[in-house]
């Protein structure tokens, strides 16, 4: 890899763990350059890096605007592109490869690079199937949330070469009219931990138990598609084939059936966890472990034990 570019996560100014992650496993490969995209605000002056660093900053909401990231396309002519799979990311780099003409690789699990050309496995029809591709021509990537960036040596601080500002063009036809970030709850797209559950609950009232879970392990809370019709959880923690796609590390799924639809969206987690009282629950059967007992006497449980840690 010659010239990386990498679209990067910031949060409060700064870089997403993830992202310099990503930089870090990007950097094993010494490109000669790095060229961070970096999403919402940037107040960092300097990034662990193997070689020096230029940063474009995006604003937040901005990515989705064909106007507004068409300077990207030509500033990214000769690097390779790549981001963590989400919903933001993967948009913006399917609108550069399209602007670009470029091939764009989304949710790649293992990546070789060897003579300049990749090599790449990744899951497809929601996890049913894997492909192996070898590719010369793609310039666009991303990998799955649970790729495996560990192990990779620690680079020194590089202080950023140069950094600009990307703002709206003047053809641009999108304006942001409010951007109100979710606060108080880790994004379920980023979390490595996740407490889901279901109808199972029986009523909305009862999701302390799920929410002292999660906040024991520091998880993000999701929910089943009936639960957020119903509005007993807000739209934005449904997972699944209709909702957000998460890929944590640990996802526990607390009296929810496994409904295929379900599955689509939870099926690129590391580890899952199952606990339904009905032994025949189809979840089960896409389970790494299982409970089968009552939410209302497991979660508790499970809760005072790891507070009890
Ligand atoms: C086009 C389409 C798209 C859809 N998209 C999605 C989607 O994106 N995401 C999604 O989730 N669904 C989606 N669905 C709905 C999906 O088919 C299921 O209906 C839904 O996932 C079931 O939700 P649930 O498991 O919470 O509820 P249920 O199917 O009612 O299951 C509840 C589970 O809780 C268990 N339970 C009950 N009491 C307890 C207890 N006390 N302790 C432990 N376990 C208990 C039961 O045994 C049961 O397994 C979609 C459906 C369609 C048709």
């Amino acid at each position: 890899m010659k010239k990386v570019a990498i679209i990067a996560q910031t949060k409060e100014g700064q870089l997403s763990d993830a992202s310099k992650q990503l930089i870090s496993y990007l950097s094993s490969f010494k490109p000669e350059s790095i060229f961070i995209v970096a999403l919402g605000e940037v107040k960092f002056s300097s990034i662990a890096a193997s070689s020096s660093v230029d940063v474009v900053h995006l604003s937040d909401g901005l990515w989705c605007d064909t106007a507004t990231v068409q300077p990207l396309v030509s500033a990214l002519d000769g690097y390779s592109v790549f981001g963590i799979k989400s919903i933001q990311v993967d948009n913006l780099l399917s609108l550069l490869a399209s602007i670009s003409s470029n091939e764009f690789v989304s949710g790649i699990q293992q990546l070789q690079y060897v003579s300049g050309s990749y090599s790449i496995n990744k899951s497809i029809f929601s996890g049913k199937a894997s492909l192996s591709l070898k590719t010369q021509t793609a310039s666009y990537f991303s990998f799955n949330r649970n790729f495996d960036f560990s192990g990779n040596a620690e680079f020194a601080e590089q202080p950023i070469k140069s950094s600009s500002t990307l703002t709206p063009g003047s053809a641009s036809k999108s304006t942001i009219k409010s951007l109100k970030p979710i606060t108080g709850s880790i994004p379920l797209p980023d979390a490595s931990l996740v407490v889901g559950a279901g109808r199972g609950l029986k009523d909305p009232g009862n999701w302390t138990i799920v929410e002292d879970l999660a906040k024991a392990l520091g998880a993000a809370t999701a929910c089943s598609k009936p639960v957020s019709d119903l509005n007993w959880r807000p739209h934005h923690e449904h997972v699944g084939q209709t909702g957000v796609k998460i890929s944590p590390n640990l996802y526990i799924a607390c009296g929810i059936s496994g409904a295929i639809q379900h599955l689509a969206g939870v099926n690129g987690s590391r580890v899952v966890v199952v606990i339904n009282n009905d032994p025949e629950a189809p979840f089960f059967k896409h389970a790494d472990y299982g409970i089968v007992g009552d939410v209302n006497d497991i979660l508790p449980r499970l809760t005072k034990k790891l507070q009890s840690h």
